[in-house]
């Protein structure tokens, strides 16, 4: 792969570990990886001009269902509570087979791409009609994201006391079983990886207690991840209370599920003491604003957790329950979500670009990636600021989390050009915006 020069940003955003921000900034790329920014580089390369633009590098997204892309603003889940929005949405996902998988995945993939993302994880947890983790991961290998997609699982149907259909759960021993079949076949434990799977049972509403902890005992096994949801909101906590005795996060401490290998999502009602217990063992967070936002679930104590040392990342979550997926506009909803519990100290436009980016690697375990610095992997966002939303700002980089663009010029991954001057290099966006409106055509019964 030859040598790719970015040049002359306004402002390069390293995030590095002085946060330096290079005025004029070049970066250079070869074979994947960074070597070297500052300013004043040359190469005999393809040179990329960036003149007028603020790079960063690129958004890491930490939770998504990607598959919900073909039900987003379904009527009867528009206004209602989580465990009543899932209700209305089980039926329809129970008729999803990996044509809907692939398609939906693509679509939610190339949404991320062209708002800045450049690593994502999926939490695919119902398998229906034939669907495979597999599906997914073609979708990704299309698009040209890094991608952490996720074993998920749901074994509890109603008949047992859960709240999925009988329809979308799976018995507990094909769930493990598959899930030694995706690490196996698909998890790349290297640095530079494109794919890394993890497991992740639904939600301890969903799946059974010695799922939860078998699985658990099998990433550990594998040296995969685990991620899961938790303490989305006040039902969920009754839940907890009731059918475990106990707050998620003793249930998760009990499990195996608290250490530098988990994340969980939401996290919306997390006490203080939980907050601790995250800290201490390096657990970390995928935060979820426009969800919690839409879904009316609250404000997480995310000032609180980053004060106590814990890891925190962003997600834009399913898209039945956003249900745009669009990284950088999730940013700053979360900086805004903060303001409103805390004052409009609480959290600022660095602090938020910082949780997209690093803050988003870090969850995920990726060493090699959320900073621009040589010898890490080349994942980075180019945003023109001479557009009409930043006109007459004063400090592109605060501009990109307070005023925008909220669709990024071009992208690059693992030193591949992913998006170019706007539209998707790597992808036919009309052709499969097409098909995935004639799934939803098809689901909906039109
Ligand atoms: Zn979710």
């Amino acid at each position: 792969m030859p040598e790719i020069l970015v040049r002359n940003a306004d402002v390069l955003v390293t995030m590095d570990g002085t946060r330096r921000e290079i005025a004029g900034g070049d970066l250079l790329m070869r074979d994947g990886v960074i070597v070297a920014v500052g300013q004043g580089l040359t190469t005999s390369g393809m040179i990329v001009e960036a003149r007028g633009c603020v790079v960063t590098p690129g958004l890491v997204n930490t939770h998504h269902h990607l598959y919900q892309t073909l039900t987003r603003v379904v009527p009867g889940g528009q206004d209602a509570l989580l465990f009543g929005w899932l209700k209305t949405l089980y039926p329809i996902w129970a008729r999803f087979g990996p044509e809907e998988m692939f398609v939906s995945a693509r679509i939610g993939l190339a949404e991320l791409a062209l708002s800045g993302c450049t690593l994502t994880s999926d939490h695919l947890y119902l398998y229906p009609n034939g669907a495979r983790l597999d599906d997914t991961i073609a979708a990704a290998q299309e698009v040209g994201l890094r991608f952490h997609p996720t074993r998920g699982a749901m074994s509890i149907g109603e008949s047992a006391g859960g709240l999925p259909p009988d329809s979308l759960v799976e018995r507990e021993a094909a769930i493990l079983e598959d899930s030694i079949r995706v690490v196996d076949a698909f998890h790349d434990p290297r640095e530079g990886a494109m794919v890394r799977v993890g497991l992740a049972p639904c939600s301890p509403f969903s799946v059974s207690r010695d799922l939860m902890r078998e699985a658990a005992v099998l990433a550990r096994d594998k040296g995969v991840m685990l991620h899961t949801h938790l303490a989305e909101n006040d039902e969920d906590i009754a839940y907890s209370l009731a059918q475990f005795g106990c707050r998620p996060g003793q249930y998760a401490e009990d499990l195996g599920w608290t250490g530098p290998d988990v994340w969980h999502a939401h996290c919306v009602k997390l006490d203080g003491d939980e907050i601790g217990l995250f800290a201490r063992s390096a657990t970390g967070v995928a935060h979820c604003p426009c969800s919690n936002c839409r879904l009316g679930s609250g404000i997480a104590p995310v000032r609180a957790m980053r004060d106590a040392g814990v890891k925190v990342g962003l997600g834009v979550d399913g898209s039945a329950s956003n249900d745009a997926g669009n990284l950088v506009a999730e940013a700053r909803q979360a900086l805004l979500l903060q303001r409103v519990a805390r004052g409009a100290d609480a959290m600022s436009a660095r602090e938020a670009l910082e949780i997209a980016t690093l803050g988003g690697a870090k969850v995920l375990g990726r060493g090699d990636c959320g900073s621009l610095e040589p010898g890490k992997r080349a994942d980075l966002a180019i945003w023109d600021m001479r557009g009409i939303e930043a006109a007459g700002a004063w400090d592109p980089v605060a501009a990109l989390m307070l005023c925008g663009p909220t669709r990024v010029r071009d992208l690059f991954v693992e030193g591949r050009q992913v998006v170019r001057d706007g539209q998707m290099a790597t992808l036919d966006l009309p052709r499969a915006i097409e098909q995935q409106n004639r799934l939803a055509r098809r689901l909906a019964g039109l």
